[in-house]
């Protein structure tokens, strides 16, 4: 026998199935699925929080998982070989779909993804869901968002690092005020007269702050 064409809703690929809800969470969706994609971007919220289904917490107005379960239908699909798939689909029946059973379906076709573990994000930087390699954590979805991320932390540290050493020789500075006599008319400009790249704006700040005591003015 050759190759078998399957029904389209037949498909197994999982991969496929997990990366159509990973559309869904990244796109800009269109104005009628604003509303369902919030939703759905809710429940996935409280899913990745539980770890445990039976433990989840369904936002309110959220159909419950049994609440879902009744409005599933489930379909016998033959193929052309000796197989016959079942299949199913979610859809309440006896009234107007509402934003919450849009998410509902979506949350479904997640939940039921044997793949569903390797759903990845929202990542820190973009804020893109993504497929991991694994079940194993991982935060950032690409390598670049990663190095650009510890690009931004490195500055951040840098910039401390360098608050602190200002911090540091203004204090030392201002002993030295202290300590000598030489005639300055204000204590800043004894500061910034041996520490040029320290500006009066920066002592100004670190008072404010109490990060740095001013001394008393001297006549
Ligand atoms: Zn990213």
């Amino acid at each position: 026998m050759g190759t078998q064409k399957l029904p389209v809703y037949a498909g197994e690929n999982w991969n496929r199935r997990l990366q159509q809800i990973i559309d869904v969470l990244n796109t800009k969706p269109s104005p009628k699925f604003v509303q369902p994609r919030t939703n759905l971007l809710q429940l996935i919220d409280e899913w990745q929080k539980s770890g445990d289904l039976n433990r989840m917490k369904f936002p309110q107005d959220c159909p419950s998982l049994w609440q879902m379960q009744a409005e599933i239908r489930v379909f016998l699909s033959p193929t052309s070989s000796r197989r016959a798939y079942v299949t199913w689909a979610y859809g309440p029946r006896k009234r107007a779909w509402t934003a919450w059973d849009h998410a509902a379906s979506w949350f479904i076709q997640l939940i039921t993804n044997p793949e569903c573990e390797r759903l990845g994000g929202p990542c820190p930087r973009c804020g893109k869901y993504f497929v991991r390699a694994g079940a194993k954590e991982k935060t950032y979805c690409s390598r670049e968002c990663a190095s650009v991320s510890s690009a931004l932390e490195s500055t951040k540290l840098r910039r401390a690092k360098e608050h602190a050493d200002r911090l540091l020789r203004a204090e030392n500075a201002i002993k030295r005020y202290r300590n000598n006599t030489g005639r300055w008319e204000s204590w800043k400009d004894c500061v910034t007269a041996s520490e040029p790249d320290i500006s009066k704006k920066f002592l100004t700040r670190a008072v404010n702050s109490g990060e740095l005591s001013a001394p008393q003015q001297r006549r």
